[in-house]
Parts: structure tokens; C-alpha cells; sequence
């Protein structure tokens, strides 16, 4: 059991090291289950906060906390991010070295450092300090690689299971995102810890935005996406190698600097790939689904899957991560049916094909869904929502039904034509009452129902069938060519006049939101968050660490609206730690100090611009004009103008009597601080302008 001095540190101990003010969700528990010594597993979203779990007991610990992680490419950014805490750590690996290696053992032996971070495979260089005076608890980082059931299964992790029975009364702590039952109880039995307290933390991850779209343009609706969003960090999974190489081509050309990666390239092509996505030079990455395990970049703002992933847990994956730092996140999936019979075939043949094609069939439903996104995820890791998320596309943009029946029975009534063996391209083509080749070659064109759904467009006769499928009122015969084909319900549709319920298809009002969102991003390019942005980039490049680890997005945001202008208050955003104050606290806080400064400089300026033209003999509704700013502001700027003692015909715009008038207002007014009292008292005839002149006349 803890002691309560122990517990007691904990909070301060968060924010002086992490900056952080409290625990999410698990954390507590997790880090009270480990400190006393119990073995643990803990089951958490990608980005929900696994780090902290053990890198906090870790500072409280006598002897080191020895980090099993899979990737040595990423170890040097892990303790990158807890030197720049204050926090002691360093890693091993076999690539060091040996100089370097005695240089670890030494600091392992003096106690100078807290976690030390190695690869399986180096763990048997490991000997001479793999015993209990000098390990205090091992933490194994996606331990899910331990099981041939989870998706990322390495061999090396399979011999874990030794260090039980090294080290008995050492704590282990295994984490993973994965949350299935099979994985976990791999993990637990091949580490030896049957008696491993499991955690299992929510998988809600409210921040991320859920979007799926129609594929139709995938490369184009990436790129207008991309381009209203031209500084934050994002990654598109596909599902070959080839099309990452092709995107990450194509976003190129158009200006967008992106890179490929997959396990094709080479280890040094992947490392600086993933390096340059890290230190923000590279802004999108194109990836198969072997990219981003132990990426803990948090300033990631988007994830897009070109691709249709195979499965829930993939996905969900996939997406966690983005927006670790727990502030606004998109990811958009887009869904074509070529990718589901492209992943059909995949699965089919596989020892476990059935459980594939289930996955699959659950992936695909999320993808299709009219009701809220979130709560379908969250019923896949059995967390049932009460509430509609409201931040899923499904939730903002509420699907309207029609009645599709005779839309349906075109359909249907070509699929019958069609002898019910030809795929949904021709299909469409033939209602759309086309003339290619193959319409023609085939005899399509002289079909009854050729024609007869000339009034919808292709796109959506598209989303039209797809709907059809997912309700079963025909379906696709992947066996047979894709060919789309007639079920027992599209009976009861052609003869019964059983009615059939269409949502409009998705159109996505990209004109108007690019609009309002490049007036946004005009109006945030002299935002403090993008000074502040540029500074942490400076400091970054200055100290050779990835720009988030400087500061999180979400805590420049905070210092954004804040402002905290001394180390008291600068101490108190989230994500400051006692160490980030004292190495960063003073050029933040100067950066602050010297927008404000700029702003009440500019302010001056406005004053002297208006006084300039006036000057020059322009009318109230000229300088208006010219500065397009409206007249009542100039005549605000006149009227400080006047008061600071500047040359301003001020009567040419207020008469003596309407000063006399204000004047007798004012006397009688109970509030003769505030304007509209006296609009008020003046009933609407006098206009603000004249007011706000008089009285600068009467207070001067
Ligand atoms: P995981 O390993 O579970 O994918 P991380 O440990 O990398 O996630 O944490 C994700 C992000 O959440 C990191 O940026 C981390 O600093 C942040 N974080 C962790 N715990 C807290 C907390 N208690 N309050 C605020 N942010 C936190
Ligand atoms: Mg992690």
C-alpha cells in the first residue's frame, strides 16, 4: 500500500516534471498499482497517455526504469522529450558504441539517470546491470508485439518472458492500445504475470473530428484539404506501397511537401523520412500501415485513410494518431467499394478468413453508417455512448431520408435486365443511358431500361446503390466479377412496392467553407499563436529537438489565450513543467510582452493615418473608404484626435447646439459615462458619432 506522503507528491510531481495539473482518466491508478510494486497491464487509445504511467513511478524509484520499446529510430525522441522535462534517461542499442554503451553503464550505476530505453535485442548486452539493485520496474511499451494475434507481432518480444524469473520482485508494466482479448491474454501469460492488475482506460477520444467521404476526387479533396490547413502536420494511409509513392508524388507537384514510407524502403530511407515528419520539414506523410507505432509527434492535426483500413482496431489506431495533445483533430476515411472487394480478396484464403471478412464486414458498416460514428467505434471496444458524440459527420450533418422507392426500381429493374451479371460501373451506365463502347458492343443501348435514370448523376447513382447494398436490397457477388445481383428483398421492392428509404447523397459544400476559412487564415497570420508558433521553431532548430517538445500545440493555444505575462502565471499553462519555465519561461513571456507592445503601436498608427488624410483634405467618408474601415470609426479617431490637442475642425461635424443639447443630456442622464443613454435620451435622433464629438468637445 502507499503511503499518503507518497500520494501526496504525486500531483506536484505531475506538474513540476510533465507541467500537466492532473491525471486523465487512469493514470492515478496506474501509477499507484505500479508503485507498489504490482504487476500491471494497461489497455489505452493511442494518445490517451501511456508514457506518463511509467516515466512518473520512475522518478520516484530508487534504481533505473528499464524501457522495452520496439523501435530504436524513436528512442532518441522519447528521451529527447523527457530531457527537455528534466528528466535524466538515455537508451541502448546495439548500433552504439561500446564506449558509448560503458558510458550507459556508468550512468546506470551512479544513478544518474531514471529510465534508460532499450530494444529486446539489445537486452542481452544488458547483463551486468539486469539485476534488482539497479532495475526498480520495466515498463514494455506496445507490448501487444509480443502476440502473434495482435497486428504488429516481433519475434524479439517473444523472450520477454525471461525477465520474470530474472528479476521476481521487480514491477512489470506491459502497455498497449490494443484492446482484444486474445492479445491480452498472450501478453499476460508470455510475460509471466498472471497476476497482472489490467487497466482498461476508455477508448473515447472526444477531440477527434470522425469523417468519412464518397472516394469519388480522393486526390483533389486531399489537396483542398491539405491547403487550408498549409502548417499543420499530417499523414494519409493507403493500402499499397505504390500509391504512397504515387501521392506523396502528385501532392509534390502541387506544392505540398510530403514523403512516402513503407517497409520497402530502406532503414535509412525510412528513419530520415520519419525524422523530417518529426522536426516539421516534411508536412504530410504518405504511409502504409507500417508507419506510426511509437510516433509521439502530438502536433500530428490529421490523419486520412486514402484507403479503406482492414479493421476497427487498425483504424482506430491509426487515427489516435493525430491530436495527442488533446485539442481539435480531423480524421477523414474515404470509402470506395473497389477498396472493400480489394480487401475481400486479401482476406480470403487466410488461415482465419472468417474473422477478416467479420472485421472487415464491421469496418465497412462503420464506413456506412447514418447514425453517430463514435458510438459504433466505442460499441466495437464495448463502451456504449448514451449520447450522440456530435463530432462525427454523421452527428453535424444528420443524414435526410427521402422516399428512394422509384429511385430503387430503376435499379433494380436494370440489375434484372442485366441478367444480374455485370458490376456497378455498367450498371450505372446503362441507367444513365450511356453510349460507350461497351454499352454499344454488348447491346446494352437497346435494353428497355436504357435511360431511365438519365436524371440522376453518375456520383450519385453511386452512393444511391451503395445504399441499396447496405440495405440488402441487392447486393455485390464477389465471386462472380463484382457483378451486383438481385436478393429476396428486391422482390418484395419491384412487385410489392415495399418502400425503400434513400438518404440525399453527401455534398460537400466546399466553396463556402473555403471562404470562411481563408478569411480565417488571414486573420490568423499575425496571431500571437503564430509568433509563438515561430519561436518554439526557432528554439527547435537552436536545440535540435521536433518543435513539440519545446511546447504542445495545445499549450501554445493556452499561452494564447492567457497571456501570462509573469513566471508565476506562465508557470500555471498546461504542459509548463518546472523545466520548460526556466529554459523557456523568459522568451515566451518577452514574446508576449512585445505583441501586446506592437498592438498598442498599431493602434497609434491607425490614429495617424486617419489624422494624415484628414489632413490632406479628405471627407469623413473618403478616409472611410480608403481605409475601409467604417465612418463611425473615424469619426472615433477624430474625436481622440481632438482630445489629444491635434488640428481638427471638430464643429464641422457637430453644431454648437447639438454640444448644448449633449451638454443638458448629460446633466440629466444618471449613467452620463456610457453613449446609448444618451441615444436613448436623444430617442434614436441623434447618431452615436455626433454624441461621441460633443462629448470630447465638453470633457476638453
Ligand atoms: P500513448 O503512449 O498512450 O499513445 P502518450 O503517452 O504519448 O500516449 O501521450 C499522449 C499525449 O498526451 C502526450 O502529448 C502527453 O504529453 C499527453 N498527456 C499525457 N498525460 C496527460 C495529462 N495528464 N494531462 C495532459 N496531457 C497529458
Ligand atoms: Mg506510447
Amino acid at each position: 500500500m502507499l503511503t499518503k506522503e507518497i500520494n501526496s507528491t504525486l500531483i506536484p510531481t505531475l506538474k513540476k516534471y510533465f507541467g500537466y495539473d492532473s491525471f486523465r482518466d487512469q493514470q492515478l491508478a496506474i501509477i499507484e498499482s505500479v508503485l507498489s510494486k504490482k504487476d500491471n497491464l494497461v489497455i489505452m487509445p493511442t494518445g490517451g497517455g501511456k508514457s506518463v504511467c511509467f516515466q512518473l513511478p520512475a522518478l520516484l524509484f530508487e534504481g533505473i526504469t528499464l524501457v522495452i520499446s520496439p523501435l530504436i529510430a524513436l528512442m532518441k525522441d522519447q528521451v529527447d522529450g523527457l530531457t527537455a522535462n528534466g528528466i535524466p534517461a538515455d537508451f541502448f542499442n546495439s548500433s552504439q558504441l561500446s564506449s558509448a554503451q560503458n558510458g550507459i553503464f556508468d550512468k546506470v550505476i551512479n544513478k544518474e539517470i531514471k529510465l534508460l530505453y532499450v530494444a529486446p535485442e539489445s537486452l542481452a548486452l544488458l547483463e551486468n546491470i539486469l539485476n534488482e539493485k539497479h532495475i526498480s520496474c520495466i515498463a514494455i511499451d506496445e507490448a501487444h508485439c509480443i502476440s502473434t494475434w495482435g497486428h504488429d507481432f516481433r519475434p524479439s518480444y517473444q523472450q520477454l518472458g525471461f525477465l520474470k524469473k530474472l528479476l521476481p520482485n521487480t514491477p512489470i508494466i506491459a502497455l498497449t492500445a490494443t484492446a482484444d482479448k486474445a492479445t491480452r491474454q498472450d501478453i499476460v501469460d508470455q510475460l509471466n504475470i498472471p497476476n497482472a492488475t489490467q487497466f482498461l482506460s476508455s477508448f473515447d477520444r472526444k477531440n477527434i473530428e470522425l469523417e468519412v467521404r464518397p472516394a469519388n476526387d480522393r486526390v483533389s479533396q486531399i489537396i483542398k484539404f491539405i491547403n487550408k490547413k498549409p502548417k499543420e502536420a499530417g499523414i494519409i494511409y493507403c493500402l499499397s506501397r505504390k500509391s504512397t509513392e504515387q501521392l506523396a508524388s502528385k501532392l509534390n507537384q502541387n506544392g505540398i511537401k510530403a514523403a512516402a514510407y513503407h517497409a520497402g524502403l530502406s532503414f535509412g530511407e525510412r528513419t530520415k523520412t520519419q525524422e523530417d515528419f518529426l522536426f516539421d520539414k516534411t508536412q504530410v506523410i504518405c504511409a502504409t500501415i507500417a508507419f506510426g507505432m511509437g510516433i509521439d509527434k502530438s502536433n500530428v492535426r490529421w490523419v486520412i485513410h486514402f484507403n479503406m483500413p482492414k479493421n476497427i482496431e487498425g483504424y482506430y489506431q491509426e487515427i489516435g494518431r493525430c491530436g495527442r495533445d488533446g485539442i481539435k483533430a480531423n480524421a477523414i476515411l474515404f470509402h470506395s467499394y473497389a477498396d472493400v472487394i480489394q480487401l475481400r480478396k486479401f482476406a480470403e484464403g487466410a488461415s482465419n478468413e472468417e474473422v477478416q471478412l467479420a472485421k472487415l464486414e464491421r469496418m465497412q458498416q462503420f464506413s456506412e453508417a447514418t447514425t453517430c460514428r463514435r458510438k459504433i467505434l466505442l460499441s466495437y471496444f464495448g463502451e456504449l455512448l448514451s449520447d450522440n458524440c456530435g463530432n462525427c459527420d454523421v452527428c453535424k450533418n444528420p443524414p435526410q431520408f427521402f422516399d428512394g422507392t422509384t429511385i430503387a426500381q430503376k435499379a433494380l429493374s436494370v440489375i434484372a435486365r442485366l441478367k444480374e451479371s455485370e458490376a456497378t460501373g455498367i450498371v450505372i451506365d446503362v441507367l444513365r443511358g450511356a453510349n460507350n463502347a461497351t454499352i454499344i458492343d454488348k447491346g446494352y443501348d437497346k435494353l428497355k431500361s436504357h435511360g431511365v435514370g438519365k436524371d440522376i448523376s453518375w456520383r450519385d447513382w453511386q452512393q444511391y446503390i451503395i445504399q441499396l447494398i447496405n440495405q440488402g436490397i441487392c447486393e455485390i457477388a464477389f465471386h462472380k466479377h463484382n457483378a451486383l445481383q438481385l436478393t429476396i428483398f428486391s422482390q418484395k421492392v419491384l412487385f410489392e412496392n415495399k418502400q425503400v428509404h434513400l438518404t440525399y447523397p453527401v455534398t460537400i459544400a466546399e466553396k463556402a467553407v473555403i471562404q470562411k476559412e481563408l478569411r480565417e487564415t488571414k486573420v490568423k497570420k499575425d496571431s500571437l499563436f503564430e509568433r509563438l508558433r515561430k519561436l518554439r521553431h526557432q528554439i527547435s532548430l537552436e536545440e535540435n529537438i521536433p518543435a513539440y517538445l519545446v511546447f504542445s500545440d495545445a499549450a501554445l493555444k493556452e499561452m494564447e489565450r492567457a497571456r501570462p505575462m509573469s513566471e508565476a502565471e506562465f508557470l500555471k499553462i498546461s504542459g509548463v513543467g518546472q523545466r520548460k519555465l526556466e529554459v523557456y519561461g523568459n522568451e515566451f513571456i518577452a514574446e508576449m510582452v512585445s505583441f501586446i507592445n506592437e498592438k498598442v503601436q498599431k493602434k497609434d498608427d491607425t490614429y495617424k493615418v486617419t489624422y494624415e488624410l484628414y489632413k490632406e483634405g479628405l471627407s469623413i467618408e473618403e478616409i472611410s473608404e480608403k481605409r475601409d474601415l467604417k465612418s463611425a470609426t473615424i469619426f472615433s479617431h477624430l474625436a481622440k484626435l481632438y482630445a489629444d490637442g491635434k488640428d481638427i475642425n471638430i464643429y464641422d461635424f457637430v453644431t454648437k447646439e447639438e454640444v448644448e443639447q449633449v451638454l443638458k443630456a448629460k446633466e440629466a442622464l444618471e449613467s452620463p459615462e456610457a453613449l446609448k443613454p444618451y441615444f436613448d435620451y436623444f430617442k434614436e435622433e441623434m447618431d452615436y458619432s455626433k454624441i461621441r464629438l460633443a462629448l470630447t468637445i465638453l470633457n476638453s
